[in-house]
This record gives C-alpha cells, sequence and structure tokens, in this order.
C-alpha cells in the first residue's frame, strides 16, 4: 500500500499556545502541579499532556516526537541529543549483561565502535555479519541474542537491508529489529516493514542544516514508555535529552525534508548515472547496477527517489585525497564528515568515518582505502557540478 511520510506530517495539526502557527517553545525544567495527586500519578507515568521534569519529557520535544512517529508510522518516539545516544540508549534498554546483538558489519563507525569495544564492559556479545546474507544473520543467532541491527541503507558501502525477511527471522526467534534510517528518511519506512524500533541521527537530512547534534527513537508505546520510565528508563535515567530550543528548530526543518529529499536524490542519481557512463566505479542504490537495487526499489516510499548518498572507488587513498582537495578548490562542496547538508560533503570513509574499524575488516567487508562517500547536496546545476568533478578526475588519470 502506497504511504506518503510527508502527508502524515503535514496532517498534524500542531499549534501553540495562542494558535501560534508553529508549536509553543517550552523553556522550562520543571512543571507545576495544582494537585499533588497529579504529581504522584505523573510520576507513575498515568496521565497523558501532564510534564513533570524536562529530562522525562517535554511539550517541545512531545511535539516533535509526534511528528517523527507519525512519518514512521509507529505509535510512539523519542527525542535524543545525539544520533548516538538514540542507537545506544535503545540497545541498553534491551540487552542486559550475558546477552548477544546480531549486526550489519559495515555500520556507523561510532556504531561499529559502541558494539565492538563498549559493550563488553557489560559482557553483551556482538557477532558481526554480512547483512545482505540471510543465511548468515539467522545462523548467528543464539538462545541469548535480543537484537539485530542493522542500518536500512549502510554507512559506508549503501548496501539495501532486507528489512521484511530480518523481521521474518527476527520474529521467528522472537528477537527485536532495530534499523538505523539516518541515511533514508521518507524514502524507507522501516517500521512499516517491520523493524520494532527505528533510530536516527537526525543532524543530518531530518534537520539538514548542520547545525546541531540530534536523534531519535521511534517504537512502540511499550518501549517508548519503558526507555523514560523514572525507575528504570535508560533514557530517563542517562539523561541524553536535546535541548526544546533545538527541537523547535529541527521541527521547522522536518516540514521541508520532503522536497530536500527529492533533490538530494535527483542530484545524486544524476551524478551517479553520469560517473557510471565515464567508466568510474561507483555504488548508488538507484543504479541498476547495484546489486539491491530490485530490492530498494520494491521497499521504498514512491516519489523521494534513492536517496543522496553515492559511493565511488578511486583505488587509493592518495588519489581519493587528491581529488578530494582538489573538488574543495573547486567549489563542488567540503571535505567533511556527516551528510544530508545542502552543500555536497566528501570523505575517505576508511580513514575518516570508518576508522573505527580495523583495517583487515574494512578490506574484508569490500571497503577499498579510495572509497569516497558523498553526501551530494541542493546544487541547482548539478551538470556543471558533474563537470567539474570529471575535469577533476580526467587530470589524476581515473578516466
Ligand atoms: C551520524 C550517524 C550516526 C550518529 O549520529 P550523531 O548525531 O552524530 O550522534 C549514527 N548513524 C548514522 C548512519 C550516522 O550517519
Amino acid at each position: 500500500m502506497k504511504f506518503d511520510p510527508a502527508l502524515k506530517i503535514q496532517e498534524l495539526r500542531q499549534f501553540g499556545e495562542f494558535g501560534d502557527v508553529n508549536p509553543s517553545i517550552t523553556d522550562s525544567a520543571t512543571y507545576t502541579f495544582l494537585h499533588a495527586d497529579d504529581m504522584q500519578e505523573t510520576f507513575l507515568g498515568h496521565t497523558e499532556g501532564c510534564f513533570l521534569y524536562s529530562r522525562h519529557w517535554n511539550p517541545t520535544n512531545k511535539y516533535l516526537a509526534d511528528a517523527l512517529a507519525a512519518m514512521e508510522d509507529t505509535r510512539s518516539a523519542w527525542i535524543t541529543a545525539s544520533g548516538m545516544a538514540a542507537i545506544t540508549c535503545a540497545l541498553l534498554q534491551l540487552c542486559n549483561t550475558g546477552d548477544h546483538i546480531v549486526t550489519s558489519v559495515t555500520t556507523y563507525g561510532g556504531t561499529y565502535a559502541f558494539l565492538k569495544n563498549y559493550l563488553q564492559k557489560f559482557k553483551i556479545d556482538v557477532s558481526f555479519v554480512n547483512i545482505t546474507d540471510l543465511k548468515s544473520v539467522e545462523a548467528a543467532i543464539r538462545p541469548n541474542t535480543k537484537v539485530i541491527y542493522t542500518e536500512s541503507v549502510t554507512n559506508p558501502l549503501l548496501q539495501v537491508s532486507d528489512i521484511p525477511a530480518l523481521a521474518e527471522i527476527a520474529k521467528r526467534h522472537s528477537i527485536k529489529l532495530m534499523v538505523d534510517n539516518t541515511f533514508t528518511p521518507m524514502i524507507l519506512s522501516p517500521a512499516r516493514l517491520g523493524a520494532d524500533i527505528v533510530v536516527y541521527s537526525m543532524t543530518k537530512f531530518i534537520n539538514g542544516k548542520n547545525d546541531c547534534v540530534a536523534g531519535a527513537i521511534c517504537s512502540s508505546h511499550q518501549f517508548i514508555d519503558e526507555l523514560s520510565n523514572v525507575n528504570t528508563g535508560t533514557a530517563m535515567l542517562l539523561g541524553p535529552v536535546l535541548d526544546p530550543m533545538r527541537s523547535a528548530s529541527i521541527h521547522k526543518n522536518l516540514h521541508t525534508l520532503h522536497i530536500r529529499m527529492k533533490q538530494h536524490s535527483f542530484n545524486a542519481n544524476f551524478l551517479a548515472e553520469k560517473f557510471q557512463s565515464i567508466g568510474l566505479n561507483i555504488r548508488y542504490p538507484g543504479l541498476p547496477s547495484h546489486p539491491q537495487h530490485e530490492l530498494h526499489k520494491k521497499l521504498m516510499n514512491p516519489g523521494f527517489g534513492y536517496g543522496g548518498m553515492i559511493a565511488i572507488d578511486l583505488s587509493t587513498a592518495e588519489k581519493a585525497n587528491a581529488v578530494m582537495q582538489k573538488m574543495q578548490m573547486a567549489d563542488v562542496g567540503y571535505l567533511a564528515v556527516s551528510l544530508g547538508y545542502f552543500k555536497t560533503l566528501f570523505s575517505c570513509s576508511g580513514k575518516s568515518t570508518s576508522s573505527e574499524v580495523p583495517e583487515d575488516v574494512q578490506k574484508e567487508m569490500g571497503l577499498s582505502e579510495g572509497l569516497v562517500r558523498f553526501s551530494v547536496g541542493l546544487d541547482n546545476d548539478i551538470e556543471n557540478t558533474f563537470e567539474k568533478i570529471k575535469t577533476i578526475c580526467a587530470e589524476e588519470g581515473l578516466i
């Protein structure tokens, strides 16, 4: 069935206190109660529309959480101060000492480091698998496995996760499927495809302005209540709540997300096709040559394209560095980590955002040292951008 996440956000009628067209910003850490009983009930999480303390919940974050839940078609959501806070809180809520996680080996570098190095503290074991090989995913599951973790489109190799098939495996073993959808908001709706928990770094496409870090967890009422429980909730007790001022500004940017995603996708698709035609080794889920192109096509919501991320293998780190420096000088974009910005950003993944992954593992997962990840910007003249990059590649003897 056709699902339109942009329409779901537009259909929400969220007004401020005085009919303001933008929701009011709550500039308070605590909230008064007329009746002492109500305070007690709110502590227990029983009172709808009552707020206790802003680390627990605050109205401005609630507006944004409601909009994200509408976009994802989940019952609830919680807003975190970073993408890593969303990922770590959700995983720590699900796993106890002695538990086990099965994860895609290609993930965001910070996620990889958390899974590989940090969770050891709690004796939580992690198996790293090729997420496109469903047999190896299932084979990695143990009696103490609690979560299958993946990214809908993985960083930086842009593999597409078969979310319905992974959800089926998770269900059969009574474990949770958690999906990081940072690369493909609106394009893919993991919860509709069977994921139990969807996490975001809103730092990227959702906010799209590169002016702050932020994150979100979208899931069932039950899971969000557990996370924010005053006695046992990881989000409540570790406390990575987003400031309401930021929340309000991200919320306004969310309303232009659909237009931006379309333009990011259009520009990335244009560059991908052109790069392929001049013989560069390129990965983009929108190209029929991409191994999971058909799968992506089957899973995606119509109208938003295949996303703004492309990866080009420029063979060696030296070539990659030379090309990136020249691209920056020619104003193609910025040599910087991060993504989802209105300017094009590029970085050499093996030496930057995936440097947490040891070199032998990088090789094993097919991450070449010359792989340059592009987050394609909102350029109005993408043909001109392509001509600049083509000239640089020719100078470097790559074409
Ligand atoms: C950036 C990113 C994160 C981490 O988010 P922060 O907001 O930087 O904490 C997690 N997952 C993916 C896919 C990312 O790109």
